[in-house]
């Protein structure tokens, strides 16, 4: 079944956008997937992004709320097997393409290279066409990914464990490395381009943003990053420090050397807060987000003199 064109008239107008068609892809069996561009206005002015659709996306409702006309959807877009099937295949044609150079390359490069045809607007398979996350890269790249398995409760209340993939060791070692070259750094499990700010050591990022999110259950988002986003921002505007190296030097950026790790878990993790190292404490959240800007500066500042001295 072809993208109606009435419908997709519909969407465009309800969405205030306009859509036009890159690569029609009907393998035969009825249900068309449909890669688009659109136009979008950002910081840097007019750009291109993709849009997947398939008639899922064109399957709605209406309803009104408060004068207001809304669209319900009714199937799910998001998971339709058909739009994967598309993916699978776009992945496949870029594997031709590039496969080859990609073996020969180390994996921090081939990622990278993944990256720059993405800013460059061409659709890498993404599963959110415009947002290439780590596990994009490890899908091109053909990386394992772990599987961890979660207790999680389902709709019934009855406590079950589910298998859940997270990136490899290996493609994050990879992305740890072109931020240390400074090329690429990681929003959530989103690669963006690198950008020079104030920033704590990813073991430091690691264990705060696993503080924040414990409470709410696992996973659950970018609860963490969002947190640690905004604390890195209010101490560099308190203390004018532009990158990590500021404080903690050329060495232990992107991470702490062996030895400055051990001291962060001992001794500076007590001294920020003895409770978050209180295994009697759960909530650690609570007591990160109760550590003042001063204090948080005062931490640092000491930290930097303990490595300084050495
Ligand atoms: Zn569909």
């Amino acid at each position: 079944m072809s993208l109606s064109k009435r419908k997709l008239e519909i969407y465009q107008k309800y969405f205030c956008t306009t859509l036009s068609p890159l690569y029609e892809f009907d393998p035969g069996y009825g249900h068309t997937a449909t890669l688009f561009t659109q136009r979008a206005l950002g910081q840097n002015g007019e750009h291109l992004i993709f849009r997947l659709l398939c008639p899922c996306d064109l399957h709605w409702k209406w309803e009104y709320h408060q004068g207001k006309k809304r669209m319900i959807t009714l199937s799910d877009a998001y998971n339709c097997p058909k739009k994967e099937a598309f993916r699978v295949w776009w992945r496949a044609q870029l594997l031709l393409h590039h496969g080859a150079k990609w073996k020969s390359m180390t994996l921090a490069d081939a990622v990278h290279h993944i990256f720059l045809r993405a800013q460059r607007r061409e659709y890498m398979g993404e599963r959110n066409p415009g947002m290439l996350y780590v596990q994009d890269c490890e899908t091109l790249l053909g990386t394992t990914p772990r599987r961890i398995e979660v207790e999680m409760l389902d709709a019934q209340g009855v406590l079950n464990d589910v298998p859940l993939l997270f990136p490899s060791q290996e493609i994050l070692a990879a992305c740890q490395e072109l931020t240390k070259r400074k090329l690429v750094q990681l929003s959530g499990m989103i690669l963006v381009p690198y950008h020079e700010s104030f920033r704590f050591p990813s073991t430091m990022q690691h264990t705060f943003a696993a503080m924040i999110e414990e409470v709410l259950g696992w996973p659950n988002g970018n609860a963490g990053d969002v947190f640690l986003h905004d604390l890195m921002k209010k101490i560099a505007l308190q203390t004018g420090w532009g990158k990590g190296e500021d404080v903690f030097g050329a060495s232990n950026m992107p991470d702490l050397e062996a030895g400055w790790n051990m001291q962060f878990k001992k001794k500076w993790l007590a001294a920020l807060h003895p409770s978050l190292v209180d295994a009697q404490v759960l909530d650690k959240a609570r007591v990160l987000s109760s550590i003042s800007t001063d204090q948080w500066v005062c931490w640092l500042k000491g930290c930097a003199a303990e490595i300084a001295a050495v």
